[in-house]
C-alpha cells in the first residue's frame, strides 16, 4: 500500500485539475456509478495519510432529496471519534467527497495509461484497466489504478496525527508512542499515525536503534522522541525525493543485513487479532530490553 509520501505526490498530480469540469468519465469500478461524476466540477482535493480525497460541486437535485439530519459541524476529533466518524457517514451516498485508498500497487497518472511491462501468470500483456478515468473539459485525464473509490466524509480535523502534516502534532504522538505497547504496533496506527507504513515503521526504528517490539512505556523520552523525529525526517525525505525523481534509499527495509554489516531478523508483527506486517530489525544495532525490565507485559 502506498505510504503517505507517495499519496502527496497522487495528490499533487490531482492538485492542478481543481476548477476544472468533468466532460466525461469512466473505468472499472462498480463502488460507484463514473458516470455521475460528468459535467461536475472538481472543487478540491484533500490529503490525509494514505487517503486521497475529492471533491466534486454538489449535485444539486440528489442533494435536496436525500439530504440527512445535519450531523454538526465538522468538528476536529481524534482518536476512535475518526473511525465512528466514517462509520456514521458510510450510508450517507450524497456525501460529496469521494475517498481515494490505494492498494499495493495503487496509482493516479495525469495524461497517461498504465502499460503492461511484463507478461501476467497467463503470458497477457493486457494493459492494467483504470478503475477510474477522468476527462476534462480542456482535454487533459487523470486515470486512477488499483484503487479503492468510495463516497464518504471529507478529511475531518485529523491533520494532527498526518506525519506529512504541518498541523502535525508532536505531544499526541509521543504520547500514543509511550503506551505500554509494543511500538512497532503503536507507529503502525493509522489513528496516531497516519500516512506511516510499513517502509517508514522499519527505517524509522532502525535508525532509533529501537527494538520493534520494545513497548513505548519502557523507553525514555529521548528514545521516543528519537524514534519520532526519525519517523518524521524519513517521511519528509521520501516525499521530497518523490517529487525530485530521486528513489528513496533504505537501510534495514527488506535487507539482509544492516549497514553494519550484521544478518537482520524478519518476522510478522502486528496486534492480536490485527494485521501481522514483515518486520526487519537488526538484534544488535536494536537489541530487545529484556522483558524483566520491561515490567508487566501488555496483557492485549
Ligand atoms: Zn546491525
Amino acid at each position: 500500500m502506498p505510504e503517505g509520501p507517495s499519496v502527496r505526490v497522487f495528490h499533487q498530480r490531482v492538485s492542478p485539475f481543481v476548477g476544472q469540469r468533468v466532460a466525461s468519465a469512466g473505468g472499472s469500478t462498480r463502488k460507484l456509478e463514473p458516470a455521475a461524476l460528468q459535467g461536475l466540477r472538481l472543487m478540491d482535493t484533500r490529503v490525509h495519510g494514505k487517503i486521497l480525497f475529492l471533491r466534486f460541486d454538489p449535485d444539486e437535485e440528489t442533494r435536496g432529496q436525500s439530504a440527512p439530519e445535519p450531523s454538526g459541524p465538522e468538528v476536529q476529533r481524534e482518536g476512535p471519534g475518526g473511525q465512528e466518524d466514517s462509520a456514521r457517514c458510510g450510508g450517507n451516498a450524497a456525501g460529496t467527497w469521494l475517498q481515494v485508498r490505494f492498494g499495493l500497487f495503487g496509482s493516479i497518472r495525469r495524461n497517461e495509461f498504465s502499460r503492461a511491462t511484463q507478461a501476467n501468470k497467463r503470458g497477457d500483456w493486457r494493459d492494467p484497466a483504470p478503475r477510474l478515468l477522468l476527462r476534462f473539459v480542456g482535454g487533459s485525464f487523470l486515470t486512477f489504478y488499483a484503487c479503492q473509490l468510495t463516497w464518504g466524509p471529507g478529511p475531518m480535523g485529523t491533520a494532527a496525527s498526518d506525519i506529512l502534516s504541518q498541523m502535525f502534532q508532536r505531544g499526541q504522538a509521543l504520547e500514543a508512542l509511550g503506551q505500554a505497547r509494543p511500538v512497532c504496533y503503536t507507529l503502525m496506527d493509522q489513528r496516531h499515525f497516519s500516512g506511516l507504513g510499513n517502509v517508514i515503521k522499519n527505517e524509522a526504528l532502525y535508525e532509533a536503534r529501537v527494538h520493534p517490539l520494545s513497548l513505548g512505556s519502557v523507553l525514555s523520552r529521548a528514545q521516543l522522541e528519537t524514534l519520532l523525529d526519525q519517523a518524521l525526517a524519513f517521511s519528509a525525505d521520501w516525499l521530497r525525493g518523490k517529487t525530485q525523481g530521486r528513489r528513496q534509499h533504505t537501510h534495514i527495509y527488506q535487507k539482509a543485513h544492516c549497514p553494519d554489516g550484521h544478518p537482520v531478523q524478519r518476522e510478522a508483527l502486528g496486534p492480536p487479532g490485527g494485521l501481522q506486517r514483515l518486520t526487519w530489525w537488526c538484534p544488535q544495532c536494536q537489541p530487545q530490553v529484556p522483558l524483566e525490565e520491561q515490567g508487566q507485559r501488555e496483557a492485549s
